[in-house]
């Protein structure tokens, strides 16, 4: 179904990125732009069109063994900067993601899929993550234990490989690489084969930035040959991945080998509960938002919309009516709210879901098939009387469905809320103060939001519980991951 040829939006956006010198097809290795040894490559293509992009070198385990050994020898100069060095660097990488916003964002969109509006959002978080760890860097330190003059200190924990998704492919990397250069440590990435094309343009500006070659590698091609390369070396003391919960299991088993440190974003099953107190406006604003966003591929998306007896069918109509205010189109066009699912398989997953969900019962109120627009759209869709049997309940649909899922009391919802091994993000709509507390403390949720669909900054500790994740991003705790405590018990040096 691919069309093969550039259409004439998708050229010229292309042509803009390459003169600005961030069209890069090579992967980064010690501060060199490289291909794949033996001369491979792989297809990016737009998912809106089918059209192929780019050609981007397709790595292996050797390519990742050079990587490593290339950030393990940068360590050693990298950690032993002032942190004061390292923030400034951060910093200028910073300015620079923001003076090319424009260009991160179309390069994003093209890849992607995802509305210039949501690209542009995505090109600001992402580069708070390096903005506020720029500035976090100068607070890592130990403490000196009086009066002995011994010492607890925070180290850098080595060489880190970080495996990210294509669902983000900016955010999901500075997330990273923000706190990991910030604590000194070096690091090989693999962006998602998807959507290399947005990480290595962050990888140039970095090299602009002053950030070392060596301290920022990045390599991408046959992902379980790296994903391999990375979990085998000894000298690679940390992976950080964010991904689907199926491939963190095997890499968390992979760790063990070399008893790696590991932190894991994983997927989500996020529950939003509309009590009958609920402000409307603000309830379907918000859900619109939670669900609807990146077409509704994001690891925190309003998987299950639980809703209240008293005002479901309120709810329900008003929400409707929100979605088909939804744009379907190609991200490239200023109209478009909706952009393109990430490949077809991702739409046929969209299909399973909604055939297993009606042969048990449900009902589908808007929507539910593909969009005349063909290939990767998928129309936004509501399905209504969803439940706890239906892939829809257990699952991430990944897509622009939002099942809605009657309830009747608080105690239902809790425990509907958390029937399931995820445990990454919630939100509740209610006006009640005490119940926003005690329904809040009751989710097994790494994250709530309280009458807001979108919770996620830069300040805010990002991760999950349960088969969620471990660790987390982001705010203060976000350093904690890419540190070891050490500590010097000093007798009398008299
Ligand atoms: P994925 O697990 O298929 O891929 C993620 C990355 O892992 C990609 O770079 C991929 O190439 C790589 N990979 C795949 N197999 C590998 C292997 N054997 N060894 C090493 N690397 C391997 O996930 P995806 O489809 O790219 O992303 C969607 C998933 O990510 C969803 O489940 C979503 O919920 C989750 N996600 C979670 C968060 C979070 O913060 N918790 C954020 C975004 C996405």
């Amino acid at each position: 179904a691919s069309l093969r040829h550039m259409s004439a939006d998708a050229g010229a956006a292309m042509e803009k990125i390459r003169v600005a010198g961030l069209l890069r097809t090579q992967g980064l290795i010690a501060g060199q732009w490289v291909d794949a040894y033996d001369g491979k490559t792989i297809e990016v293509q737009n998912p809106a069109t089918g059209e192929v992009l780019a050609n981007v070198s397709c790595m292996g385990s050797r390519e990742t063994s050079d990587a490593i050994a290339s950030a393990h020898s940068t360590f050693y100069s990298w950690s032993k900067l002032t942190a004061s060095e390292r923030s400034k660097a951060l910093r200028k990488w910073y300015d620079l993601i923001i003076s090319h916003k424009e260009d991160l964002a179309l390069l994003m969109t093209l890849e992607q899929g995802k509305p210039m509006k949501e690209a542009l959002g995505e090109v600001n978080y992402g580069a708070s993550f390096i903005e506020y760890f720029a500035e976090e860097a100068k607070r890592i330190y130990g403490d000196i234990i009086p009066p002995t003059l011994s010492d607890r200190r925070l180290l850098p924990v080595g060489v880190v490989g970080a495996i990210t998704p294509w669902n983000f492919p900016l955010a999901m990397i500075t997330r990273k690489v923000g706190p990991a250069l910030a604590c000194g440590c070096t690091v090989v990435v693999k962006p998602s084969e998807f959507t290399p094309l947005t990480a290595l343009a962050a990888a140039d500006l970095a090299l602009q930035a002053g950030i070392p070659a060596g301290a920022l590698n990045v390599v991408m091609g046959n992902a379980p040959e790296i994903g391999d390369a990375l979990l085998q070396s000894t000298q690679v003391r940390k992976i950080t991945f964010t991904g689907s919960t199926a491939v963190g299991k095997k890499l968390m088993a992979g760790s063990a080998n070399t008893v790696k440190k590991i932190s894991l974003e994983l997927g989500g099953n996020a529950p939003c509960i509309v009590f009958d107190d609920a402000d409307i406006d603000v309830a379907v604003k918000g859900s619109l938002a939670a669900k609807f966003r990146n077409s509704g591929q994001t690891c925190v998306c309003a998987n299950r919309i639980l809703v209240q007896e008293g005002i479901y069918e309120k709810f329900a109509s008003a929400f409707i009516k929100a979605v088909q205010s939804l744009q379907v189109g190609n991200g490239l066009e200023d109209s478009t709210s909706q952009g393109p699912l990430i490949n077809e398989a991702a739409v046929e997953k969209v299909e399973k879901f909604i055939n297993d969900a009606t042969s048990k019962g449900a009902n589908v109120m808007l929507g539910g098939k593909r969009h005349n627009l063909g290939m990767t759209f998928y129309e936004p869709t509501v399905v209504g009387n969803v439940s706890n049997d239906m892939l829809l309940f257990r699952e991430e649909v990944f897509g622009p469905v939002a099942p809605l899922i009657p309830f009747k009391t608080e105690e239902e919802a809790i425990h509907m809320a958390n029937d399931t091994n995820a445990g990454l993000a919630a939100y509740i709509f209610t006006k009640s103060i005490p119940r926003s507390w005690r329904v809040s403390e009751s989710l097994e949720y790494g994250l709530v939001g309280v009458n807001v669909g979108i919770i996620s900054t830069e300040v805010a500790p990002f991760g999950g519980v349960k088969q969620s994740g471990l660790g987390r991003e982001g705010s203060k705790y976000g350093v904690d991951e890419y540190l070891e405590l050490k500590y010097i018990c000093m007798g009398n040096l008299g």
